[in-house]
Order: C-alpha cells, then structure tokens, then sequence
C-alpha cells in the first residue's frame, strides 16, 4: 500500500493550535474480509489535526466510490461510500493518555512528525463496507442449479432448500472483480 505522509509543521504544536488537510489518495483495492472493492478514483479526504496540549487529534472524512460484486448474483455494482477518519497521538512518549482510552486508540507522534494518514484512511473505509456486499437488498442471487441470474431471467429448475452457490464461497465474489479498467 502507498504511503500517504502527512508532515505535521511546527505550527501545530503549540497548544490548541488546528490545521486542515485535503487531498486525494489513489487505493485501488480495499481488502475486507474475503471481499474486495475496488476504487476507480482516487479517494479524497479531509481532515483536521488539533494540538490538544498532550496530544494531537486527527478527525475527517474519506470519500470515494466502490466498486465490488455482489456476494448472491456475483454482478459488479457500485457504490459511494464516506468514513469517520479517526486518530490520536501523544506528542512525547512519556505523556499520559487519557484515563478513558485503550492501549490502541492512540500512538506516540513518530519522531519525523510524519503521520502515514493511509492507514487511517483504510480503517475508516473498512468500518464502512458491508459485511455481505449485495447489489440490492432483494436480490435474487443466481440459480444453484442452472446458473442464471434470478435478477434478469427465471428459470424452471425445482427450487432447492440449500443457500446458493455464491453465499457459500467466498471466492465466488473474486471471479468478476474488475482490477481496473
Ligand atoms: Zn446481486
Ligand atoms: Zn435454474
């Protein structure tokens, strides 16, 4: 994955000192689980870095349109999809976090004061995701007989009480993935 370096300037760190950052980030695939999306633009975020005294606070969005294929009918669909970008870093190693956060709600600022921001954007979009992608609430899925998809045709096969195919392999949703274009 590249690296998105975002260079803390000295500005921020006096105390209750703000920056805003913007930009764009090219991730053309998010892994979730044993789904994939796709991102055919660069996603774009934005973000606030504010110098809590201790610590900076880094709070945003991230923003981009996903593409991954349907876990029952296995067709491509598209979708927006925005994140809560959420982060906290003790400005000196030894600082106390606050009594109210876990071990890994923050970090210690990198001595560079570079934050890679992409992770963040990463773990903001995977918050996002479904967990089943579906191209539609209702959708038909495929026949586990005949193959075809339900959503367009109908077929004669005698319905089956097991799942369909699709929902049972996880690599079924890998097969029609566009890597790009
Ligand atoms: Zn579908
Ligand atoms: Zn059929």
């Amino acid at each position: 994955m590249e690296k998105l370096e975002l260079h803390i300037p000295q500005s921020l760190f006096s105390p209750a000192a703000y920056e805003h950052f913007e930009g764009e980030y090219p991730l053309e695939i998010l892994k979730a689980g044993p789904d994939l999306y796709s991102f055919a633009q660069p996603l774009t975020y934005s973000v606030d870095v504010s110098n809590t005294g201790d610590a900076l606070l880094l709070t945003g969005t991230v923003e981009g349109e996903a593409t991954t294929s349907c876990a029952r009918c296995l067709e491509p669909f598209s979708f927006p999809v925005t994140g809560e970008i959420e982060g906290y870093f003790l400005i000196h190693e030894d600082d106390e976090a606050p009594e109210d956060m876990e071990e890994e709600e923050f970090e210690v600022l990198p001595a560079n004061n570079t934050i890679d921001l992409a992770t963040y954007l990463q773990a903001a979009l995977l918050l996002e995701v479904p967990l089943v992608p579906l191209c539609k609430d209702e959708c038909a899925g495929i026949c586990p007989t005949c193959g075809v998809n339900l959503n367009e045709e109908s077929c004669s096969c005698e319905p089956q009480n097991e799942h369909p195919v699709a929902a049972n392999n996880p690599f079924a949703v890998l097969k029609d993935l566009p890597l790009s274009d």
